[in-house]
């Protein structure tokens, strides 16, 4: 059915599936990895049983530190879950490893391939449909953090270094605005101006990181509602997905890129900003299910920094937008010239009303630390 090639025959046998799988077809819609589902015979016929993936090694340049995090982190998680008296099966990934015993397979053209079980009776969601979503997304990443609170963050590997140095990423936007490529800048003065004015705010966190202030967790880094599996029968948060990003990081970091994408009104690249606002509701509901997981295990000095991490992530993600405008769109893909531009608004719109709200935001972070 079209997947007859040799690399993915040769990764079936390597992780041992060889003999006994039924079938494998393409999985999914990602445009990152090539995702494969492999189906073995079940009691009730052929089941879909393990999901199977070529790596980018474009995009995930160090694909042995990739795996080397997931297997730590999701081995550490498995005994947590074990000891919680959960379903280790069902509560985090499990990879596979090759039959060899190495955490990913490397076929003949040097392309990585892992492997790991599908968790069956799970729903994902693309929005947040109710408001109760949101509440258990805060909730499972709470969770999360909480599960891996005493995992040696240090032991990780860095496998996209500076990803959230938001001084970088404004070193870098200088950068750009300063060579102006494509003769940009005079299109975009005033968020050009709105990130020239917070330069100070960019240093906030990533000072108290380097300080000691804050410590490194384990973090995810793509923490969207749609990297949580949902159990179909009860409703509840089941299980974290899409390892891949997992990095030494800052709470309010992971914390923060929820609020930015989960607690907006509208979508990043709405170009109607009377549509986008910050939604004070839905950040209070995360809020409350991420420190009923989370305010015994979190700092006092890290439970203060989780408004700024709202704050720095909304702020850095437009940065990246802008900068990637100026530099004539070269890193995120764009549907029309002003792509970017459009996007970059957005952010800079929720980061004005954040602002603006700070003090609210603050009082809801005490409100559930009590
Ligand atoms: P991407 O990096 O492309 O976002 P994900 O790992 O998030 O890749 O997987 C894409 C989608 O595949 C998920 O949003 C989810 O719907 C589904 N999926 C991934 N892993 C599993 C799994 N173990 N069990 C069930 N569904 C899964
Ligand atoms: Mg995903
Ligand atoms: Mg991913």
């Amino acid at each position: 059915d079209g997947v007859d090639n040799r690399n993915l025959e040769d990764a079936i046998y390597a992780f041992g599936f060889g003999n006994r799988c039924s079938y494998v077809k393409p999985f999914g819609a990602g445009h990152i990895n090539e995702t494969y589902a492999v189906y073995m015979p079940g009691e009730d016929g052929d089941e879909l049983s393990y999901v199977l993936q070529r790596v980018n090694s474009n995009v995930f340049k160090d694909p042995a530190g990739v795996m080397e995090n997931i297997f730590g982190v999701t081995e550490y998680l498995r005994n947590e879950i074990r000891q919680e008296g959960g379903n280790p099966d069902r509560e985090t990934l499990s990879y596979i490893k090759t039959k060899s015993g190495c955490n990913y397979f490397e076929d003949g053209e040097g392309e990585p391939w892992r492997c790991y079980n599908f968790i069956p009776d799970s729903v994902c969601y693309q929005l947040v449909e109710e408001p109760e979503q949101f509440y258990q997304s805060g909730s499972s990443f709470g969770h999360f953090l909480k599960q891996l609170g005493n995992y040696p963050a240090s032991r990780l590997h860095e496998t996209i270094p500076d990803f959230h140095n938001t001084v970088k990423r404004f070193e870098a936007f200088q950068v750009a605005l300063k060579r102006d490529l494509k003769n940009r800048a005079v299109t975009c003065k005033p968020e050009i101006r709105f990130v020239l004015d917070r330069e100070a705010d960019c240093g906030v966190l990533v000072t108290k990181q380097e300080d000691g202030r804050l410590p490194l967790r384990v973090t995810h880094n793509d923490t969207k509602l749609n990297n949580i599996l949902f159990d179909a029968k009860t409703g509840k948060g089941l299980c974290i997905i899409d390892l891949d990003t997992i990095m030494p990081g800052l709470a309010a970091n992971d914390f923060g890129d929820s609020i930015r994408f989960g607690a907006a009104t509208a979508a990043e690249d709405e170009r109607n900003l009377d549509l986008m606002h910050f939604d004070l509701n839905l950040y209070e509901l995360y809020v409350k299910g991420y420190l009923e997981e989370t305010k015994d295990v979190l700092t006092e000095e890290e439970i203060k920094s989780l408004p700024w991490g709202a704050r720095l992530m909304t702020l850095e993600c437009g940065i990246r937008f802008l900068t990637d405008y100026l530099q004539g769109d070269t890193y995120f893909k764009t549907e029309y010239p002003e792509h970017n531009l459009v996007r970059a608004r957005t952010q800079f719109r929720l980061v004005d009303e954040m602002e603006q709200n700070f003090d609210k935001m603050q009082e809801i972070i005490q409100k559930y630390t009590k």
